[in-house]
C-alpha cells in the first residue's frame, strides 16, 4: 500500500504517523510541528524569557541532543542565547564517547560548550571511584542514585560558571510520567506536589530549571532526531539503572497500549496536584556546608559526599533515600528498533 499524502502540506508523501494523534505527516512537516509544540510549551509556561542565557544540560544522548537542536532553531524567536554544559562524571569509556558526541554537536551548531567534571567539583570523586567505594554495598541502584544527585549539582555549577540565567534539561514526557508513577507508588506526596510543573522557579538561590520537552513523547523525540539526522550517542551507562524505574517503565508501556494518552495524562495530573496544608513539609532551609536548598542540615549532594569521604556510602544513601532522585537518574534507552521502522507500522 503506498503511503498516504502528508496531512499538513498535502504534497509530500507521509513518512510517519504521529504516535498520539495518528496524523500522517511528511518528515519536514513533522519536525515543524514538533518545534512549534516545544515553542508553545516554552511560551505558554513562560519558561525562558527574552534575554535569558540558557545552559543546556548536554549529555550526548538523544533527549539533550534534540533539546539543544530545537532550542537553537527557536532561539531567534525566543530571544535567548544558548550554552551547552556537559558533565563529565568520570565513567571510563562510556563518558568519553558521549562527550565526544557533545563536542561534535558544539562544533556543528556553533554553540559554546563547557565541560564540568565531578573530579574537579567533588574533591576528586569520579563516578568510577564512587562505584568502587560502594561495590560491597550490594545495592545496584547506588550508583544511579549518587549520579542523579551529583549530576544535578554539577549542572548547576556549570551553568553558574558560564553566567547562565536558566538551566534546561532534556527530560521528555515518558521520563516525567515514570517519575510521577514512581512517586505515586512510593507514596511520596511531597515529591509529587513539588515535581509537577514544567520546571522549578529557582528557589533558594538555585537557577530556574525547566524541561521544554516535558510534553513530547519519547517516540517523537526519536523521530525528530531521525528526520533531522542528528548525531547522538545511544549507549546505556555501564552502571545498572535504578530497578524500580524499569518497572515503572514497563507498567507505563502496558497502560499506554490500552490508553495512548496515559503518559501525558500522568504528567498533567502531577501538574494539577496540590498538597493539603497539613501535609506540606516544612519549608526547606539552607545546607550548612554549601548553602543550597536542603530539608536537613546537609543538602543531598553534601550528605552523599560526606558519606563517601567517611567511607560510609550506604549510610548516606539510606538517610537521604526518599529525596534522592529528584528528576530520576537518566538512562538513555537503547533504540530497540531502528527509528525508521518503529513508528511507521502502517506503511
Ligand atoms: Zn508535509
Ligand atoms: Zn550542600
Amino acid at each position: 500500500m503506498p503511503a498516504p499524502q502528508c496531512a499538513s502540506c498535502h504534497t509530500a508523501r507521509a513518512a510517519l504517523r504521529r504516535p498520539r494523534s495518528g496524523q500522517a505527516l511528511c518528515g519536514t512537516c513533522f519536525c515543524a510541528a514538533f518545534e512549534a509544540e516545544v515553542l508553545h510549551t516554552v511560551v505558554a509556561g513562560r519558561l525562558l524569557p527574552p534575554g535569558a542565557v540558557v545552559a543546556v544540560g548536554a549529555s550526548g544522548g538523544k533527549d539533550s541532543t534534540v533539546l539543544a537542536h530545537v532550542l537553537r532553531e527557536l532561539a531567534p524567536r525566543l530571544g535567548i542565547s544558548l550554552h551547552l554544559v556537559a558533565v563529565d562524571e568520570g565513567i571510563g569509556g562510556y563518558r568519553d564517547a558521549a562527550l565526544a558526541a557533545v563536542r561534535r554537536q558544539a562544533v556543528r551548531w556553533d554553540l559554546p560548550l563547557t565541560v564540568v567534571a565531578y573530579a574537579d567539583l567533588f574533591g576528586g570523586w569520579t563516578m568510577d571511584a564512587v562505584a568502587r567505594s560502594t561495590a560491597g554495598s550490594g545495592r545496584s541502584r547506588a550508583c544511579c542514585t549518587f549520579c542523579g544527585v551529583l549530576r544535578r549539582r554539577a549542572l548547576e555549577e556549570g551553568a553558574r560558571l558560564v553566567g547562565a540565567t536558566h538551566v534546561v534539561t532534556g527530560h521528555n514526557a515518558d521520563d516525567m510520567a515514570e517519575t510521577v508513577l514512581m512517586n505515586f507508588l512510593r507514596g511520596d506526596a511531597g515529591r509529587l506536589a513539588r515535581g509537577g510543573g514544567l520546571g522549578s522557579p529557582g528557589e533558594g538561590g538555585a537557577l530556574p530549571r525547566c524541561r521544554p520537552l516535558q510534553l513530547a513523547s519519547q517516540k517523537e523525540v526519536v523521530l525528530y532526531a531521525h528526520f533531522r539526522r542528528l548525531d547522538y550517542f545511544s549507549e546505556e551507562c555501564v552502571y545498572a539503572p535504578e530497578a524500580f524505574r524499569g518497572h515503572a517503565r514497563d507498567l507505563l508501556k502496558m497502560l499506554e497500549a490500552a490508553r495512548p494518552s496515559a503518559v501525558l495524562d500522568l504528567v498533567h495530573s502531577a501538574e494539577r496536584l496540590a498538597l493539603a496544608p497539613a501535609a506540606r513539609p516544612p519549608p526547606p532551609g539552607a545546607c550548612s556546608r554549601c548553602g543550597a536548598l536542603a530539608s536537613r542540615a546537609l543538602c543531598q549532594a553534601c550528605a552523599l559526599l560526606d558519606g563517601l569521604n567517611r567511607g560510609r556510602p550506604r549510610l548516606a544513601i539510606g538517610k537521604g533515600r526518599r529525596g534522592l532522585d529528584e528528576e530520576g537518574p537518566r538512562r538513555e534507552p537503547q533504540p530497540s528498533l531502528p527509528p525508521t521502522s518503529e513508528p511507521v507500522p502502517d506503511f
